[in-house]
């Protein structure tokens, strides 16, 4: 089958990374991830990452750079991270969908939640991407 992707984003402000907590499904539910999506028929990764934090978190944000690699989540899907920055001018974020909580994490705070378990090598790769 063709693998699907799922963006996450790797959205940092003032050195930390925000993990969001989510509510749904309920296998899912109490767990940090880095928020993000599907990416739907005809859309760019990019766009896709945009689309979910506008939905999800009520944010303007502008994709950085991928993180490399890609990690395996239910067939066909496969998780892929772009960073990301709020854009000048954009709302907080806040759990509109899909989440209950929101964390900016400090790098000496990164393992203090309980990451999605496909999320922690995204997690270690893109902390080393960003040297945090
Ligand atoms: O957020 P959404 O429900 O569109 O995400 C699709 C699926 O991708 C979720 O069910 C979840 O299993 C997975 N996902 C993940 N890690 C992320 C984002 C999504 O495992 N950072």
């Amino acid at each position: 089958m063709t693998e699907r992707i799922v963006v996450g984003a790797a959205l940092v402000d003032g050195g930390r990374l925000l993990a969001a907590r989510r509510s749904a499904p309920v296998e899912l539910a109490g767990r940090w991830e880095l928020p993000g999506g599907k990416v739907e028929a005809g859309e760019t990764p990019e766009a896709a990452l945009v689309r979910e934090l506008r939905e999800e978190l009520g944010v303007a944000v502008e994709p950085g750079e991928r993180v490399p690699g890609q990690w395996p989540l239910k067939s066909p899907y496969v998780l892929q991270v772009w960073t990301a920055r709020l854009l000048p001018g954009s709302a907080a974020p806040e759990p509109l969908q899909d989440h209950d909580a929101l964390r900016w994490l400090a790098p000496a705070e990164i393992w203090d939640v309980a990451w999605l378990e496909q999320d922690v090598p995204a997690v270690r790769r893109t902390l080393a991407q960003l040297g945090l």
